[in-house]
């Protein structure tokens, strides 16, 4: 590659499942889908690779790894100034799936361009035909269909398909014209970081712009440090690393949070945007879960927090063991204590009993993310202090200027503007809510009975479908 050009960072994304894993795999020729609990990977990883096609050409890619659940598509928001280009990984079996949507979303928020790996392709019972129809639906059109979207048929299996998939994200580097801002000031880009016992703070970065230097004075929002050590995606000790490449660093006083930049002069760094550990609700009167969170990682607290509903109230969260101001602190605000793969001592366990704390553990990410849903399901039953006041059914959905609106029967009872409503769907409270705004015809009005219909908006925002069942009730506690 020309040095006056840096190697694209191409970001993968895509629903669970979809063989994200087994392509990357296929690309470096490792074997990490075996190693991980439950087989899904929990960290975001990089690595740059360099790649020799059979067209003769050939190049440096850095990919950002990134996990399949949904719960990681939220971290990217954050690196997503980082990211060249986005492959976003659909199976030709199932199409376009709820994470995928969600990664759509993110793609043109942040205005990235993208291709489409159409995965499992030696399946037979692949059906691109759907898929690129999907795409369609979803303002994706395929360059086959006139648009500008290109789609690679891949399979991880048998390796078809890899070679074009290569060939297109080093020709859109190509296009792109990445130029290689070695000589600038350094600038570079956490994406991973995690409190080693025996090491200390390690943080995983890749370097946007300028060269990091061992020996290197390094400053990231509140924390300083001296880089100690660098290695390279292959774990190999290196002396210095230039644009788009990804290092560990050692060095740091303190763990870096994931998405923060890194300079090499505090005045360039942006002063304190500490995360809050406090999470207000958004509306104080609908009931809220109380958790206390502690994770391996920044990355995986990140992603954690990102996926849960508003329901949940995030009290503290943390990275490392769990300790005993932890378990202070669930107790003195009533919350439920998470353990995202740290240990929990027997010391801690005790207290915890003691104290009438429960903790939950695990080493599966979506397990945490269920065990907390699972909860404020039960936390948001009605059937224990509310009475309900009236229920509808939704039965059409309007947009007026962007705005989602649901177009209700009351069924039974009355509804006002301002009470709270859970959203049930096939017999399951899944989200509750507040009625912001009822409309009857072209009017606004503050209730509506029994017999009629109206349209309706929610605040908290809710992802509502038609057959939704609304309950309005009063809280008698
Ligand atoms: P991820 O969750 O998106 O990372 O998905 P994985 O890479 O773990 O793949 C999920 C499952 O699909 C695994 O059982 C893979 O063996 C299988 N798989 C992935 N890619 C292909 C493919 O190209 N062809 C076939 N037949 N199976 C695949």
């Amino acid at each position: 590659m020309n040095s006056k050009y840096r190697p694209p960072i191409v970001a993968v994304m895509g629903h669970i499942d979809h063989g994200k894993t087994t392509l990357l795999d296929r690309i470096r020729n490792a074997h990490v889908a075996q190693k991980e609990s439950g087989g899904i990977t929990q960290h975001i990883s990089s690595y740059q690779t360099e790649v020799k096609l059979k067209s003769g050409k050939s190049g440096l890619i850095t990919f950002i790894d990134t996990p399949g659940h949904a719960a990681f598509c939220a971290m990217r928001t954050r690196g997503a100034n980082l990211t060249d280009l986005v492959v976003l990984v659909i199976s030709a079996t199932d199409g376009v799936m709820l994470q995928t949507k969600e990664c759509i979303a993110q793609i043109k928020k942040a205005n990235l361009p993208v291709i489409i790996a159409l995965t499992k392709y030696d399946l037979e019972t692949r059906q691109p035909e759907m898929v690129k129809g999907q795409l369609v639906e979803m303002d994706l059109t395929p360059e086959e269909y006139g648009g500008q979207v290109a789609i690679v048929p891949v399979s991880a299996k048998t390796g078809a398909g890899i070679d074009e998939l290569l060939e297109l994200i080093l020709l859109n580097a190509e296009i792109m014209e990445l130029k290689d801002e070695s000589e600038s000031p350094l600038e570079a880009v956490v994406v991973e970081s995690k409190l080693d016992t025996a090491r200390g703070p390690v943080a995983a970065v890749i370097v946007k712009k300028g060269i990091l230097k061992l020996g290197d004075q390094i400053f990231t929002e509140n924390i300083s440090g001296k880089v100690k050590a660098l290695f390279d995606s292959s774990g190999k000790s290196i002396k210095e690393a230039g644009p788009s490449t990804p290092v560990e660093i050692l060095g740091f006083e303190k763990v870096p949070y994931v998405g923060a930049m890194i300079t090499n002069n505090p005045l360039e760094t942006p002063h304190d945007a500490s995360l809050p550990i406090t999470n207000i609700p958004t509306n104080p009167d609908l009931p809220h879960l109380n958790v206390v969170i502690k994770a391996d990682t920044e990355g995986t607290l990140e992603a954690l927090k990102n996926s849960l509903s508003d329901d949940v109230n995030l009290i503290y969260t943390g990275v490392g063991p769990v300790n005993d101001n932890d378990v202070i602190a669930a107790k003195t605000s009533h919350a439920e204590l998470f353990a995202f793969n740290v240990p929990v001592s027997k010391t801690i366990k005790n207290l915890a009993d003691n104290e009438k704390v429960p903790i939950f553990e695990s080493k599966i990410i979506y397990e945490i993310i269920e065990n907390i849903q699972a909860q404020v399901l039960k936390m948001l039953d009605p059937t224990i202090e509310d009475t309900i006041v009236g229920e509808g059914t939704i039965i059409a959905e309007f947009k007026i200027e962007k705005v989602r609106i649901a177009g209700i029967k009351i069924t039974k009872g009355e509804m006002t503007k301002g009470d709270p409503v859970h959203l049930m769907r096939e017999g399951k409270i899944i989200k509750n809510t507040q009625i912001e705004g009822i409309r009857q015809g072209k009017d606004i009005v503050e209730k509506i009975k029994v017999g009629h219909d109206c349209g309706m908006t929610f605040r908290p925002y809710i992802d509502f479908k038609i057959n939704d069942v609304i309950i309005a009730y009063k809280n008698s506690k």
